[in-house]
């Protein structure tokens, strides 16, 4: 590999801090945007009583009673599993994860 002077190194740093920045705004924003959806979509189904509250059901992980209905995948905001709320935080965030945060995933450092 050809050797970079100091200035090239800062230079791809700070470009990498900047990229890392912009992803982790962007991906917050449509995060909040798509989770709230997806969230007022199950609250519209159980209003509509289209859906069991989710406190009817079991925890699908421990079997305790659910408190409400984790998302996967707030893509798709109709699959949802009930949990209760120690299952759903181990669970962590739903998809879509951070681009910085997939390796970390992947590695079930998180
Ligand atoms: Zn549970």
């Amino acid at each position: 590999m050809k050797k970079r002077t100091l200035r090239q190194i800062h230079k791809s740093i700070a470009r990498e801090w900047k990229r890392y920045l912009l992803d982790k705004r962007n991906r917050f924003k449509r995060h909040t945007v798509l989770g709230l959806r997806a969230a007022s979509k199950i609250k519209y189904l159980v209003e509509r009583g289209l859906l069991e509250p989710a406190r009817k059901h079991d925890c699908v992980d421990c079997g305790d009673q659910a408190n409400h209905y984790d998302h996967r995948d707030y893509r798709e905001p109709c699959v949802v599993e009930p949990v209760c709320r120690g299952c759903n935080s181990i669970r962590g965030p739903a998809l879509p994860l951070l681009r910085s945060e997939q390796h970390l995933w992947t590695r079930g450092i998180r």
